[in-house]
């Protein structure tokens, strides 16, 4: 047997082990390195919402029973536009739009099921929500104080969802997004390169983060199944083809960003990638 060096993969997150899952259909090696000690190390989770490009890749990318299994386990809304209240009066609003944006994940024929959990996540524009000393990784009370804290006027319609949270599962993260230019240029080097939000991080609206993530997954672990192991050209042909697709995907994020939910993200605090 010929000795093919394993690829390494950093981060355990979605794009990382589809793109596993491809190698491994491909008896390719590989090895996965993840910061978290266990994927309930911290408070987190919540339900993406793929499109048909997205679940087309992640069809791609997984051996049939795989992804069958994936699909069986899949919510099937159909999708499904987003509606808009007015979070003090509780009115429905014609466009969504606001400072701070909540988004719930529970499909509309689960409303009433006690047994599903409503999950919810409070957005807001640069400035609006500023955790305590600057701390941008807190979990627990501390979050959930914070998003209480902010709804304290709004209509009693929304006030279950914060009369009944679990605080223990909060948590607060701060997004940052690629610029709206989309995926710069970068030297290639062969034997390094760089998948989902690592190389193009988008806002949540659109939810087009996740879909643009294993889009990578796919294209990239396609083409090294096509040549059987690592081998020069391989990463520039990936980043050739994912920075048109990326770019756009950043451009329609910052947009619906701006656009449907009134978000404005803070261009001035850019961080240079060179010293990442
Ligand atoms: C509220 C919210 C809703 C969203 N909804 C949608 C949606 O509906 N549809 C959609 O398409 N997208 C959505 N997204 C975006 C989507 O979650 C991301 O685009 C997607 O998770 C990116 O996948 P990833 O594998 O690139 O990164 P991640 O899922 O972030 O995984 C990265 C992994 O790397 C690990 N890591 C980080 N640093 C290191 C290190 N130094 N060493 C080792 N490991 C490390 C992390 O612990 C993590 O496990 C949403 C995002 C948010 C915040």
């Amino acid at each position: 047997m010929p000795f093919t060096k394993p690829i390494l993969i950093s981060g355990g997150g979605i794009s990382s082990l589809l793109l596993a899952s491809s190698l491994r259909s491909n008896n390719i090696p590989f090895i996965i390195y993840e910061r978290d000690a266990s994927p309930s190390f911290r408070a987190q989770g919540y339900r993406l919402r793929l499109s048909n490009e997205g679940l087309d890749a992640i069809e791609a990318a997984l051996p049939p029973e795989k992804w069958e299994k994936f699909w069986a386990a899949c919510g099937k809304t159909g999708g499904g536009d987003l509606a808009a209240y007015n979070a003090i009066t509780g009115e429905t609003l014609e466009a969504g739009g606001g400072l701070v944006t909540l988004i719930t994940n529970v499909r509309p024929e689960n409303m009433n099921d006690s047994d599903v959990m409503f999950g919810w996540t409070m957005g807001g524009s640069p400035g609006v929500i500023e955790p305590p000393n600057d701390n941008y990784t807190m979990v627990g009370k501390p979050a959930a104080d914070i998003a209480k804290h902010l709804s304290r006027n709004w209509h009693p319609r929304f006030k279950p969802l914060f009369d009944n949270m679990v605080e223990q599962e909060s948590a607060f993260w701060k997004i940052t997004c690629s610029s709206p230019d989309g995926v710069p240029e970068w030297p290639n080097e062969p034997r390094v390169t760089v998948i989902g939000d690592a190389v193009h991080s988008m806002t949540p609206a659109g939810g087009i983060g996740a879909n643009t993530a294993v889009r990578d997954s796919e294209l990239l672990g396609r083409l090294l199944a096509q040549a059987g192991e690592f081998k020069e050209g391989i990463t520039a042909a990936y980043e050739k083809e994912m920075r048109v697709y990326g770019s756009e995907a950043v451009k329609t994020s910052f947009r619906t960003a701006q656009g449907s939910l009134g978000v404005v993200p803070d261009l001035s605090r850019t961080i240079d990638p060179q010293n990442v």
